[in-house]
């Protein structure tokens, strides 16, 4: 076969490949929207007979015939990005054997559900044998994969390649130190923001069409996705045409839906926006956890919950909302719905304390991982670092280390990316601010300028470069808080007045 033959070959195997990966996310989706409950059980069935399906794909011999033959030779840009990323997942996943992959699977399933119940129930001691053995075959698989320095830097390469414990340890402290003395300083101010008001009746209906008008602004293309309700929100993409996101309404607090919306359709205008000359191929999608989160975070905080934005929709906002918010002032608002207040529940933090609940898990999994704790003694070290950085104790477990699913899943090096993107965001505002005026076109209610920024910067290029080069390429250096950390001063400086 000449080159051309071979290439074109490769690319149809890509398709087929595609097929499973499209019908398997639209079953996802199905079973986290709209499912029967009866329905759910065969569902899952076919979810796992299609992903076994792809995975044979992603390590057969034929993949390793394609790479031996195409890599470094081909003069395509998008077909040598994309051999390199098929050579990573084959190497990823051959380096694995078979039995403990299987056996892997099954405990993820398994350790899921029994962390749903030992959540319930507040009980520690049930989980703990299943995320003891979640630990071990995240040790072994990570001394597969190998490392250079720490154990914990081949697991952070699946979500974050690039970022290292190195890098980690040298950025965390100094956000720490910075988040902690903003903290206290808050705590002396004598502003207190009254959130009773946000907990006004608000129908659902309200929030779903103030939500509709936001999302128009932001550039959100309804010929490309949708909006659905589900219990845990998220944004899927079945391809770089049909980018869905949905929702939970909360009907006594709004802030639940509009600003979750917010946050996923950040996700989905990353996604909507990808060069579509890569659909088809493994670099249809984000680059990686850390810019995804960069991208939704910017749309939630840096706009969502800017005095700007509330200044100049505030009509748009009371034009949806129950009459009661007709005598909340501005200001009133505004200091609510930016409160600062140390919280156990990550998932519902403030912008200001969340980057400390993510420290929490990192120093904990990386001791795990590196075999410096014991999980048994995960509780009572959960609830120590808790107090220690946010100066609060969980009073039952459910509220500590039971809340999170992510180790349940088996999802080692995964928290870091939620504090990177936040870092990755205010550079890339700060960058952004050279060419365009941030505060002029969030007045316009046109956030098209912004968007297409986002897209000229990020969106295009999915996977065709690493998160760091995106970063380096945009901003012109690598990892740094400093921008951060004068976001958030600027901004509680102002709210909290200090
Ligand atoms: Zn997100």
């Amino acid at each position: 076969m000449s080159l051309e033959q071979t290439e074109k070959a490769f690319l149809d195997y890509l398709k087929e490949q595609n097929a499973y990966r499209e019908a398997i996310t639209l079953i996802q989706w199905d079973l986290r929207t709209k499912v029967p409950k009866k329905g759910v059980e065969q569902r899952s069935e076919v979810v796992g007979y299609l992903s076994q399906k792809l995975h044979q794909m992603q390590v057969s011999d034929k993949i390793k015939e394609f790479i031996d033959e195409l890599k470094g030779k081909s003069t395509n840009e998008i077909i040598e990005k994309s051999i390199l990323e098929c050579e990573e997942t084959y190497e990823k996943n051959r380096k694995i054997p078979e039995t403990e992959f299987k056996e892997y699977v099954m405990l993820q399933s398994k350790g899921e559900a029994v962390w749903q119940e030992a959540r319930d129930k507040a009980d520690f001691a049930m989980f703990q044998p299943y995320l003891e053995k979640l630990v071990e075959y995240n040790k072994k698989f990570a001394s597969y994969w190998g490392y250079k320095e720490n154990i914990y830097d081949a697991l952070l390469h699946n979500y974050e390649p690039g970022v290292t414990v190195k890098t980690l340890d040298e950025v965390f402290p100094k956000v720490r130190s910075s988040l902690s003395e903003l903290l206290q300083k808050i705590e002396t101010s004598s502003i207190r923001p009254n959130t009773e008001l946000l907990h006004t009746h608000f129908p659902k209906k309200g929030q779903k069409d103030l939500s509709i008008e936001i999302l128009n602004r932001m550039g959100y293309d309804w010929d490309a996705g949708r909006l659905d309700d589900t219990i845990h929100p998220f944004e899927i993409t079945v391809n770089l045409n049909d980018v869905r996101i949905t929702t939970r309404y909360d009907e006594q607090d709004f802030r639940m839906a509009v600003f979750g919306i917010i946050h996923e359709a950040g996700h989905a205008l990353y996604e909507q926006n990808i060069d579509k000359k890569l659909e088809g191929t493994p670099l249809a999608s984000g680059t990686s956890m850390g810019i995804h989160e960069s991208q939704s975070l910017f749309w939630e905080n840096f706009l969502g919950r800017n005095k700007i934005f509330w200044e100049s929709h505030y009509d748009l906002f009371k034009k949806y909302a129950p009459s009661h918010f007709e005598n909340v002032s501005l200001t009133d608002f505004y200091q609510a719905v930016n409160e600062v207040k140390p919280s156990f529940i990550r998932i519902e933090a403030d912008e200001l304390t969340y980057p400390l609940h993510i420290m929490v898990r990192y120093e904990l999994e990386k001791a795990l991982i590196n075999g410096e704790i014991e999980v048994r003694d995960l509780p009572q070290l959960w609830n120590e670092k808790m107090e220690e950085y946010l100066g609060i104790k969980p009073q039952s477990d459910r509220e500590g280390v039971l809340q999170d699913i992510h180790w349940a899943g088996g999802d080692f090096g995964y928290f870091p990316s939620y504090a990177l993107g936040y870092m990755y965001a205010a550079q890339f505002e700060h960058k952004m601010l050279e060419t365009v005026n941030i505060d002029q076109v969030i007045r316009s209610g046109d956030f098209s300028p912004i968007r297409q920024w986002m897209t000229n910067n990020i969106h295009q290029y999915g996977k065709m470069k690493k998160p760091l080069d995106i970063l380096n390429d945009v901003t012109g250096e690598g990892l740094n808080p400093d921008y951060l950390i004068r976001y958030l001063t600027t901004k509680y400086q102002d709210i909290y007045q200090f």
